[in-house]
């Protein structure tokens, strides 16, 4: 059976992902299963999307009420769901207003416009460009990838969008050299998430903040990965003693349903008028009613603590590794967003956490990538840093 799905799916899917060869049937809390009844405990979370892991009683409940009373109905009406997770999120944060959309990239997509639009309504069209950062992940789609600073993401699309220019992650030199009376947004990850777990360095943001401010331009962050209590604060920019201007969310909003979300302050939030953006599916009923219960159940739950003190114990195991394995060289993150760098191609430790029920992920070809569900436990650590206290020295 598994092999004639996976059979079945190469033939049938764009060849866009190589898959792990496993058929995912269920998930329950921070454990799944595949076709042939294997077990899995799950460090991936969807890509740091199931923050409350998987199956969620209440959750499932509240989509299936939703489902019963009303789908959809289009931005043309108001509908109560959508008003209430947008007022959490504006009571929740720096932000005043929300534009919702379905995905990362989409809420970038906004983003950048917004910023541009911002300006242009103050008569200033020549502030157009964005300086986003090299190594940065912004998503796939035209506006989103030209503000992605990895070459390999890139390649074969071009032309891609004019005015994106990038400079290195934690350079506040090369920032200042590049930004000028034509920067409308500085846009950054509070860490790189897909460009390998790259945290910021101390002071860093407060000086891109002051740079921003100086030359007038608008600070986005892009939370789609790190948002929702992922790093250990609800938003990765509390860490930071700054606020930006325009921020994103997605991956973990919706807990596995799609859903993005661009939040600004009122004085820019203004810039979009009637008519000047939309979403058919944006904030529509039945996401945003369980989307509505995710945000309330990281709250009732206390999620952001919980994934503070997990994080800070599994980050202490990752330590307590690289000092017996000289393959391990470094242990990086915030929260459960936890990266560690060996001196070895990582897509073999990925096979073999598969083979003992574990699964991790690798990104830029080095770096596993922890980002387990933020209701992991502790014993389920325990048994994932054993199964890599035992793969190392095979390696
Ligand atoms: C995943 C991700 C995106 C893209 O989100 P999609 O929902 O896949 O479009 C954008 N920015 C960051 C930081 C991400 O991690």
């Amino acid at each position: 059976m598994k092999t004639d799905i996976k059979k079945k799916s190469d033939t049938v899917i764009a060849q866009t992902y190589n898959r792990i060869p496993i058929v995912i049937e269920k998930g329950n809390q921070c454990t799944l299963w595949d076709t042939e009844g294997r077990s899995y405990t799950d460090f991936v979370a969807g890509i740091a999307v199931c923050n409350l892991g998987h199956s969620h009683p209440e959750i499932a409940k509240a989509l299936s009420r939703q489902a019963e009373i009303l789908l959809h109905v289009s931005n043309l009406y108001y509908t109560l769901p959508q008003v209430e997770l947008a007022s959490w999120l504006v009571n929740n944060s720096f932000a005043d207003r929300v534009f919702f959309c379905n995905s990362g990239a989409e809420a970038n997509e906004a983003a950048i416009k917004l910023a541009r639009k911002y300006f242009a309504e103050r008569d200033d069209e020549n502030r157009y460009k964005i300086i986003s950062m090299e190594k940065s992940f912004h998503g796939r789609t035209m506006a989103a990838l030209s503000a992605t600073g990895q070459d390999k993401i890139k390649k074969g699309f071009d032309p891609v969008l004019h005015g994106f220019e990038f400079v290195p992650f934690n350079d506040i030199k090369s920032l200042e050299k590049k930004i000028s009376s034509s920067t409308c947004a500085v846009m950054l990850e509070p860490l790189q998430g897909e460009g390998g777990v790259r945290c910021p360095d101390p002071g860093y943001f407060e000086a891109v903040k002051n740079i921003c401010n100086k030359f007038g331009a608008l600070l986005i962050f892009d939370e789609v990965q790190t948002g929702m209590g992922r790093t250990g604060k609800l938003f990765a920019y509390e860490h930071f003693g700054i606020e930006p201007d325009i921020m994103t969310l997605a991956k973990a909003l919706g807990n596995g349903l799609p859903i993005g979300a661009m939040l600004a302050r009122e004085d820019i939030a203004q810039a979009f008028g009637y008519g000047t953006h939309a979403s058919t599916f944006g904030g529509t009923p039945i996401i945003t009613s369980a989307s509505l219960k995710v945000v309330q159940t990281i709250e009732n739950e206390k999620i952001v603590q919980r994934c503070k003190e997990t994080g800070e114990y599994f980050r202490q195991k990752l330590l307590w590794l690289k000092d017996r394995h000289e393959i391990i060289e470094d242990v990086r993150g915030l929260g459960l967003l936890l990266g560690m760098k060996i001196r070895a191609a990582g897509g073999p430790v990925v096979v073999a956490c598969m083979k003992k029920g574990f699964l991790i992920n690798c990104i830029q070809d080095n770096i596993l990538r922890f980002i387990p569900p933020l209701i992991i436990k502790k014993e389920e650590i325990d048994a994932l840093v054993t199964c890599l206290d035992e793969i190392f020295p095979t390696l």
